[in-house]
C-alpha cells in the first residue's frame, strides 16, 4: 500500500520535491531519519527513489540496493518495503568505495574501524536503521556485489545501483542484478552524469544507464538530478 502524502513534511523537502501529483512522499519521521543519516543522497533524489520504491512495491517482490554505506537511501527502500509488505535487501562489503578511502575526497574518518584501520560502515548502518525503526524490513548482505549476485535467483521488484563507480564495479552490478528485475519492475541508477564536467567519481553509472536503454529491455520513467528510474518493458539486459 502506498504511503500517504505528508502535509507536515519540512518546507525544504517540499521545495525540492518533484512536481508530480502521483509522487508518494515519505512520512515526516522517515524523511527526518533519512536527512539525519550519513550518506550521499540529496533529498530531491531521495524523494524520487522513494516514489520508485513505492511504485515497485506494488509487484509484491523484494527491493534490492547495491551500496548500503551508512543506510541513508536504505531507509527509504525499507519504508516503501514496509508499506508494501515486502523486504528490502541491501548489499555492501562495508569497506567503502575507492573515493571514500582515507586521503580521498569523500572520506569520513568516522567510518574507520580504529582497531583494524579499515573502513567499516556496517555499525553505522545498523545504528541508522535501528533509530529509524526499520530493522525488521531489511536484510543486509555483507559482501561483494557480484559474489552476492551469483547466489541470487529470484525476481526483484526494484534494483537500485549505487555501489562502486569504476566501470568494473558498475558493469558487474548491472550484469549481476539487472537480469533479476521483474517485468514491470524498476531499475534505478544513481550518479548518472552525462556531462563529464558534472561528475567527480567517473561516468561508469552513465555508461551503465546507456547500456540499459540500448538493451531494449528498459524504458526511462523519470530523471531527477543524477537519479534515473527505468522500467523493465522487455526481455534481456
Ligand atoms: N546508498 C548510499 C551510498 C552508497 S556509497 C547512500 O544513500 O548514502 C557506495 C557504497 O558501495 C560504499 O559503501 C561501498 O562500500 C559500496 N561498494 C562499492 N563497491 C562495492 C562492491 N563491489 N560490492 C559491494 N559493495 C560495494
Ligand atoms: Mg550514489
Amino acid at each position: 500500500m502506498a504511503a500517504e502524502p505528508t502535509p507536515q513534511a519540512p518546507a525544504q523537502a517540499h521545495a525540492q520535491a518533484p512536481a508530480s501529483a502521483s509522487a508518494s512522499a515519505p512520512k515526516p519521521d522517515v524523511l527526518a531519519a533519512f536527512e539525519a543519516a550519513k550518506g550521499f543522497m540529496p533529498v530531491s533524489e531521495g524523494l524520487a527513489l522513494y516514489t520508485a520504491a513505492v511504485e515497485a512495491g506494488r509487484l509484491g517482490l523484494p527491493l534490492l540496493e547495491v551500496g548500503t554505506y551508512c543506510g541513508r537511501s536504505t531507509i527509504l527502500l525499507a519504508d516503501a518495503a514496509r508499506a508494501a509488505g515486502v523486504t528490502a535487501v541491501t548489499v555492501d562489503h562495508h569497506r567503502g568505495s575507492e573515493e571514500q578511502q582515507p586521503g580521498w575526497e569523500y572520506h569520513d574518518p568516522e567510518t574507520v574501524d580504529p582497531e583494524i584501520g579499515r573502513m567499516d560502515t556496517l555499525p553505522l548502518f545498523r545504528r541508522t536503521l535501528h533509530k529509524a525503526g526499520l530493522e525488521d524490513h531489511v536484510i543486509a548482505l555483507v559482501g561483494r556485489s557480484p559474489q552476492a549476485a551469483r547466489l541470487w535467483s529470484s525476481p526483484l521488484g526494484l534494483v537500485f545501483i549505487d555501489g562502486g563507480h569504476t566501470d568494473e564495479h558498475a558493469t558487474a552490478d548491472y550484469e549481476g542484478w539487472a537480469p533479476h528485475v521483474a517485468e514491470g519492475g524498476l531499475l534505478v541508477i544513481h550518479d548518472v552524469f552525462p556531462d563529464p564536467a558534472d561528475e567527480f567519481t567517473g561516468q561508469a553509472p552513465y555508461r551503465v544507464y546507456l547500456r540499459a536503454l540500448e538493451s531494449g529491455a528498459f524504458t526511462e520513467v523519470s530523471v531527477t538530478d543524477s537519479l534515473r528510474v527505468l522500467c523493465r518493458t522487455g526481455h534481456g539486459s
